[in-house]
């Protein structure tokens, strides 16, 4: 998903202020293990970045110019992930800007995106031998600032596992990380399944007014996704292969 420019991840990942790319990626397994870089340049497969830190490192987040070096020392492919949509997104966004329009998600910056496009990828997976596993990646909010880092480099916002489930949150990302949506609802699964937990997550963001969606996989292999923004597009596929999209 990161190699298609069609979404707000690696390639075709949106642009801060200053027409740059800074990409935050997470990965988490159900036995804690994880790993995640904020405001990556470097790299391609800002995923892979993050999977290296929970492989290779003592750390949980590298974040830019540290993060770069390291995807650099590992080895992964540099790439220029800039797209002419994103950039004609950017720039219709300075437009506002320049207007004195005010955008949501950033009513503090004058006159930002009013839409964010297709936006970040997130998965939830089981595997045969019961381990679960949540990953998100994305570009960010379009013209944030540079330096900004969001809920998707954040263990515990954007994603958490455990071993009752696994979750990946996509949307505004500053109020996801206040609420710890990702690990509210893992600990939510626990007690109740993943079914109520995402309902109760739901519930929580409708009336603290946050736009997020999740996706998550119980260890009995429930799966589950919910929304608060008008809508989501996800995938779901069983242990058959039958798939089912929505949108
Ligand atoms: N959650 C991401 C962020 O705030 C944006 C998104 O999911 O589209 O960086």
């Amino acid at each position: 998903m990161e190699d298609n420019p069609i979404f707000n991840a690696g390639l075709g990942s949106s642009l801060n202020m200053k027409g740059e790319i800074e990409c935050d990626a997470s990965i988490m397994l159900s036995d804690y293990s994880c790993g995640a870089v904020g405001a990556l340049r470097a790299a391609g497969n800002p995923i892979r970045a993050a999977r290296l830190v929970m492989d290779r490192t003592d750390h949980v987040l590298l974040v830019g110019a540290g993060a770069d070096e390291f995807a650099k020392r590992m080895n992964l492919p540099s790439a220029d992930l800039v797209t002419e949509r994103r950039a004609a997104m950017h720039r219709k966004n300075l437009e506002r800007l320049r207007a004195g329009e005010e955008v949501r998600f950033m009513p503090r910056i004058q006159g930002l995106a009013e839409e964010m496009g297709i936006g970040t990828v997130g998965a939830a997976a089981l595997d045969r031998s019961g381990g679960l596993a949540a990953a998100t990646s994305t570009g960010g909010l379009t013209s944030k600032l540079p330096g900004r880092v969001g809920d998707g480099a954040i263990i515990g916002a954007g994603t958490y596992a455990g071993p009752h489930a696994a979750v990946s949150a996509t949307g505004h990302g500053e109020p996801i990380m206040r609420h710890l949506v990702a690990k509210t609802t893992v600990d939510g699964a626990g007690e109740m399944g993943i079914r109520e937990a995402v309902d109760n997550a739901v519930e929580i963001g409708r009336h603290h007014g946050v736009g997020f969606g999740i996706v998550g996989v119980e260890a009995n292999g429930a799966m589950a996704h919910g929304f608060t923004t008008r809508a989501m597009s996800w995938v779901r596929r069983d242990e058959s292969g039958q798939t089912t999209f929505l949108d």
